[in-house]
């Protein structure tokens, strides 16, 4: 059958008419083919561009063949250089865009749409790429509810406090992690709810995408004994209504022999509870025989 091939449909916006305003813009978080047409056509017509790092938003401009004045802006931004930015708005069409994906999602920009909104000036949002997104499409985990709560703290109390202040919420939980800190972080989720699913997603839309699914307590042995590299979106399903309550260690330790043997399960299920782990060792011995 010959079927007609349609052209893509034409961006929004004609090269050299965009009207002033500020335009955030979402950029690849890997994939540089994850561009859309709208941002092209808005990086290439903007006046100035505000981003995260100018050496990082040169490549990519480089890349797409762009031209264009460049503005650092993160967090550190002082509101002098935030009112600069939106006072140029109110004339020009001005672009915002952070190292990768959608600004303001873990990413400088929220302050700056704040005041623009504040003065009268067009704030648009050209969408595309975002990490938490994209880990929350291929997670296979519930996602008609989910909470996005950035990064969890980095210390050990502060994260379970963290993690305990979301026990109850019935939704996905996604939250960006970092490669060195995964363990950890697992270590404390499995600690909490050992039986609850969780998926790990890894390098989106590059050449090492993975996303690994399971439980806490496998999750947690898994990238014990396999550290992972490169970024990471760690997503938490809700809770079940015969989730197994905190410290069944019966469900932690056989969550871990799935993927360890039983002196590896012991010390994590040890590590994770603080149960002796000669006790552990011994349990974990009985089930592996059962
Ligand atoms: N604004 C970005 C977005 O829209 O996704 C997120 C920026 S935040 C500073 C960086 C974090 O996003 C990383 O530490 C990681 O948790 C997550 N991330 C970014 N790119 C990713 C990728 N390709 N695969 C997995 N996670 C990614």
């Amino acid at each position: 059958m010959n079927r007609a091939v349609r052209p893509p449909e034409l961006p929004s916006i004609p090269a050299g008419t965009l009207e002033p305003g500020l335009y955030i813009v979402a950029t690849p978080i890997g994939n540089l083919g994850d561009i859309t047409l709208r941002a092209i056509r808005v990086l290439g017509g903007a006046a100035l561009i505000a981003c995260e790092d100018t050496r990082v938003a040169g490549k990519l401009l480089k890349h797409l063949g762009i031209k264009a004045k460049l503005q650092r802006l993160d967090d550190h931004a002082s509101p002098e250089v935030r009112a600069r930015i939106i006072d140029e708005a109110r004339h020009r069409p001005v672009a915002l865009v952070s190292d990768a994906g959608t600004p303001l999602i873990s990413d400088p920009g929220y302050r700056l749409v704040r005041e623009a909104r504040a003065a009268g000036v067009t704030v648009t949002s050209i969408p595309g790429a975002c990490a938490a997104i994209s880990a929350l499409a291929m997670a296979g985990l519930p996602s008609d509810r989910f909470l996005f709560a950035g990064f969890l703290p980095v210390k050990d109390k502060a994260r379970t406090e963290a993690l305990e202040s979301l026990a109850g919420l019935a939704a996905t939980l996604v939250f960006y992690e970092t490669a060195p800190r995964l363990e950890r972080s697992l270590a404390a989720i499995a600690a909490l709810w050992p039986a609850r699913e969780v998926a790990v997603a890894r390098e989106l839309t590059k050449m090492h995408e993975e996303c690994r699914s399971g439980t806490a307590a496998s999750l947690a042995a898994h990238y014990a004994a396999h550290p992972p590299k490169g970024e990471i979106v760690l997503l938490i399903g809700p809770p079940a209504d015969t989730e197994a309550p905190e410290h069944d260690t019966d469900a932690l330790l056989r969550a871990a022999l799935a993927d360890a043997g039983p002196g590896k399960a012991a010390g994590l299920v040890a590590k994770a509870t603080g149960i002796e782990r000669a006790v552990l060792y011994a349990r974990a011995l009985e089930l592996k025989g059962e």
